[in-house]
């Protein structure tokens, strides 16, 4: 039933059918899944004599008096008297035709519209009109009026005509949610939530529909990820790397680390401590503002794996990333006599295939790397866990690494501040640690919005912080569709500040399309001093530390994301110095500038997250596509308390039957790579 095509079931032409198909809607299913984006209250009825001027309200009674007549201005007017008990008024629409055939004197009828005083009478304008069926159910008025997206062609009016008659094949939906669940929580049967999401009875129980649905959508899209979670564990069962973390060992690092974890460092690394005993491979994310301590927790995960007689990996995007996360992990375990080493691409081939040889026969305890790491040749003796940086990043199946590498802890780690439950969506198979305080002693960066009017001040201004030693970036502005154009107008701001603006200052430029040498170098130029500028796209977003600069200009700031601006923010204030950001925006509209308050006010990432979420929504903020955030149809992701419901209802299903066994079509769903809700 539900697979009929429309064009069976519904009466009317082509061209609404085609209307329809363009927004994916070709059948019952599809139609009665349609639902609608808000409501119109119009379900409190007046008396005639209540009625107040300007104010919408919805009568019923019977219309007389029925006249029509062309105005001079060639509009056809129809006019008629409106009477309830309490009293009548005229009623007037304007060049609706077809009213002629509909209205008819003493015919009962329901009308929604405001009422207009000229002069000396009141009349109702142009209302919306309904005259009650044969069972007198309304659906245009006198109720909870559904309000569907709208084309050109499909009305709201005419999605209700046609959704109304079918309504009844909702008993063909099979409710995917086990009946004890539904029971325990209270819920409502698909079939009845569905049919009171499209026509609501009263407001109470479209607010139960639509948790229901709500509460669906999020479980789906729970269990599918806590599903694939429990097949990789299932999986990798046998093959598990145990991890000694006694407090000997913790310790043993701990003493050579120069500072004292945070209370938030402390909490994740616990956090990961008892994923590495728990007998499963560990798949947690780590989510923490730059600077906030994350690759200092991930340095204490390798070392444990390291003393526990295994190999221990990191992966990040790109090689100056794989450079400095070298450097600093060399830091932390120099003591120890471990063999660290690097793979990244641009090393000779011969070192290369030195490291992939130790790698292979175990020499090598330690690898830092880019994705030279999961080339076809790489391999390791006994791989322990696997750090991935930025695994977005990445662009790497993580479960592909997982499988390739035998099933190590997998830590992945990401300076995007996600809020908890957005990251829980979109990563619902891995568990989730976050660092939400930065170590002490942070400065804060000084954040200016510069108008136009300032831009030549702030100018001269850098002058002169770069004359007592510092540094700036100068960040271009971010074309989406052309890395071309982006690389273009990049060199032409080079240009114009090399020329016209700071002729007696060195320049540089860096960008996406640059050989990754030349790119290594003009970054090893900037950061011994030798560059007063860099002028940069975005490729400098990740990781990079240069301490002495402390400036960042930021031009068109508001084509930026807010999580964008932060990370591009956390490139300076990495030193002694006070450091400064400007942003240079490109529009002066309400969003722009509620964007950069937003940044000029807030330091914390998490919270422009949110913002930024709020602002623009998960679509804009993350790119629905690229990220694979679900398009949710009726759950919000801010509703936390819905979404750890979902979660815990998941988990407690999938751990008393993992397979899934007693429930083909959860089963079948959570197997399936898609959307959530497809019943
Ligand atoms: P992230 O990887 O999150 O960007 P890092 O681990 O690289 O952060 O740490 C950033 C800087 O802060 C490093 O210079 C590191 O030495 C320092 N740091 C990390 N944790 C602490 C701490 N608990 N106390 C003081 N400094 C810290
Ligand atoms: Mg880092």
């Amino acid at each position: 039933m539900l697979e009929r095509k429309l064009s069976e079931v519904i009466r009317t032409n082509k061209s609404y059918l085609n209307a329809l198909e363009e927004n994916g809607i070709t059948n019952v299913r599809e139609l009665l899944l349609n639902f609608p984006w808000r409501y119109s209250d119009e379900s409190e009825f007046v008396n005639v004599i209540d009625l107040q001027v300007n104010q919408q309200a919805t009568v019923q009674g019977t219309i007389s008096e029925l006249f029509t007549k062309n105005t001079g201005t060639g509009k056809l007017m129809i006019k008629a008297k409106f009477s309830d008990d309490t009293g009548s008024i005229e009623v007037v629409w304007f060049n609706q035709n077809y009213l002629r055939q509909i209205l008819k004197n003493g015919m009962k009828i329901v009308l929604t519209g405001k009422l207009k005083w000229s002069g000396s009478k009141g009349s109702f304008m142009s209302p919306k009109y309904e005259v009650p069926g044969a069972k007198a159910q309304l659906i245009h008025t006198g109720r909870l009026v559904p309000v569907y997206h709208e084309s050109q062609r499909i009305t709201s009016k005419w999605l209700r005509e046609k959704i109304q008659p079918l309504l009844y094949l909702t008993q063909f939906f099979e409710d995917p949610l086990p009946s004890q669940i539904l029971e325990k929580h209270n819920l409502m049967p698909l079939a009845e939530a569905l049919r009171q999401v499209h026509f609501p009875e009263s407001d109470d129980l479209l607010q139960s529909a639509r948790h229901r649905l709500g509460f669906e959508e999020l479980f789906m899209l729970q269990l599918k990820a806590l599903y694939r979670k429990t097949m990789y564990q299932i999986e990798s069962e046998g093959n598990h790397k145990i991890i000694d973390i006694s407090p000997e060992v913790i310790n043993e690092f701990m003493a050579v680390l120069p500072f004292k974890f945070t209370d938030a460092q402390q909490k994740s690394f616990d956090e990961i401590c008892s994923d590495l005993t728990k007998g499963q491979p560990m798949s947690r994310l780590l989510e923490g503002d730059v600077g906030s301590g994350k690759t200092a927790v991930a340095a204490a995960a390798l070392f444990l794996a390291v003393k526990s007689g295994y190999q221990a990996v990191i992966m990040v995007p790109t090689e100056i990333l794989a450079k400095q996360h070298y450097k600093t992990i060399f830091k932390y375990l120099k003591d120890f006599g471990l063999n660290i080493q690097m793979l990244i691409g641009s090393l000779s081939r011969s070192v290369k295939e030195e490291v992939i040889l130790g790698m292979k026969t175990g020499v090598v305890n330690i690898v830092v790397g880019t994705h030279a790491i999961i080339q076809e040749n790489v391999g390791f003796k006994n791989l322990g866990i696997a750090v991935i940086d930025e695994q977005h990043r990445f662009g790497v199946n993580q479960r592909a690494v997982l499988k390739k590498f035998n099933s190590p802890h997998l830590l992945a780690m990401t300076a995007t501040p996600i809020p908890r439950t957005l990251a829980l969506t979109l990563y619902g198979d891995q568990d989730l640690s976050i660092i939400d305080k930065l170590p002490p002693g942070r400065q804060t960066i000084v954040t200016r919005s510069v108008p136009a009017s300032k831009r030549q001040d702030a100018y001269s201004w850098i002058e002169s912080e770069i004359a007592k030693g510092r540094q700036s970036f100068v960040v271009c502005p971010l074309i989406e569709e052309s890395e071309t154009l982006e690389v273009k107008s990049a060199t032409a701001e080079f240009e114009r500040l090399s020329e016209h603006i700071f002729p007696n200052l060195k320049l540089g430029l860096l960008h996406g399309k640059m050989k990754q040498v030349d790119k290594d170098d003009i970054m090893l130029r900037f950061a011994s001093k030798e560059l007063d500028i860099l002028v940069a796209t975005t490729v400098i977003e990740v990781g990079i530390d240069v301490p002495n600069a402390t400036i960042m200009l930021i031009e068109a700031a508001d084509r930026f994301g807010l999580a964008q601006l932060h990370q591009l923010r956390g490139r300076v204030g990495r030193g002694e110095h006070q450091s400064y950001c400007f942003l240079f925006p490109e529009s002066s509209s309400e969003s722009s500038r509620a964007r950069m308050k937003a940044m000029t006010s807030h330091s914390d990432g998490f919270k422009l997250a949110e913002i930024d979420l709020e602002l623009r929504g998960p679509g804009e903020v993350y790119g629905i596509r690229q990220s694979g955030i679900p398009d949710l149809k009726m759950a919000s992701l801010s509703n936390h308390e819905l979404l750890k419901l979902a979660r815990d209802e998941a988990e407690l299903l999938l751990k008393d039957d993992p397979y899934l066994a007693k429930y083909e079509t959860l089963a079948y769903r959570a197997n399936m790579s898609e959307m959530a809700v497809d019943y």
